[in-house]
């Protein structure tokens, strides 16, 4: 088990990846068969967890992600949350649930000395509108160009490098990095050569996305100790049940991959 006090109190940086609108069932298809063998080498045994999410779109999922809630298990009992909010004074905590004084994840880390980043990927994370600075306001810096987002083939790789070099600059600070993929989200039927997105084509989208994912990780970890979190915020419909897209209480919305390890 991840022991988050640990991981807070040693000033341990932390990595958060969303990959947007990535299915469960896509993800423990390509880890299955091979599709992501770079992934594969540094998820937990077994690869993905399967999770349900907080939030069926980009921005309650986000929400609930900073604020400390992550998916949950498909099941009755639960393991205790690795950090959240000071709740009121009723609600008793876990002792293995860190416990922030704070709002938001990120203002909570701030406290404990990290600096917190975000490195956007579709548009809840651009600053084009008021709503799309709402999640990136969060954070003590933020960055997103139009090639991190999902008609940019090649985006994953931009915002790794991004990434990486921001890291790079901090190097001996405590950090909460957070990637936004945004290679899983629509439009990804480029990545088969057609105009149309399926589930087939976000698993090859995922798979475009496992080198650069696997590089950001390993090139983080060389040096230093990283907590780092892995996750789709929901997932998507296509077609099932007559449903396309997010939005909705579908099973392939809920049902997200899930992955903690300390590398
Ligand atoms: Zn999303």
């Amino acid at each position: 088990m991840i022991d988050a006090a640990e991981i807070i109190r040693s000033r341990t940086s932390i990595l958060f990846v969303t990959l947007d609108s990535l299915r469960y069932d896509t993800a423990r298809t390509a880890y299955d068969t091979g599709l992501t063998p770079h992934l594969a080498t540094l998820l937990p045994d077994g690869g993905w967890e399967r999770r349900q999410t907080p939030g069926t779109f980009t921005l309650p999922a986000h929400m609930a992600f900073f604020s400390g809630f992550l998916p949950k298990l498909p099941q009755p009992d639960q393991p205790p949350r690795l950090w959240e909010c000071r709740p009121p004074a009723f609600k008793t905590v876990p002792p293995q649930t860190f416990v922030f004084d704070a709002p938001n994840l990120p203002a909570g880390l701030a406290q404990h000395g990290y600096r917190s980043i975000c490195v956007g990927g579709v548009t809840y994370f651009s600053r084009e509108t008021p709503l799309g600075s709402v999640l990136p306001d969060l954070f003590d810096e933020d960055h997103w160009s139009p090639e991190f987002c999902s008609p940019e083939p090649d985006s994953t790789r931009h915002q790794v490098d991004r990434a990486v070099e921001i890291a790079d600059q901090y190097d001996g600070k405590p950090l909460y990095l957070f990637v936004n993929v945004s290679a899983t989200h629509v439009p990804h039927g480029h990545y088969l050569g057609d105009s149309h997105d399926s589930r087939a084509s976000q698993q090859a989208a995922l798979a475009y996305a496992d080198t650069h994912l696997a590089r950001l990780i390993t090139t983080l970890t060389t040096q230093h100790r990283w907590l780092i979190i892995l996750c789709a915020d929901h997932g998507d419909a296509y077609g099932e049940d007559g449903y396309h897209g997010r939005g909705i209480a579908h099973p392939v919305v809920m049902n997200v991959p899930y992955a903690a390890m300390i590398r």
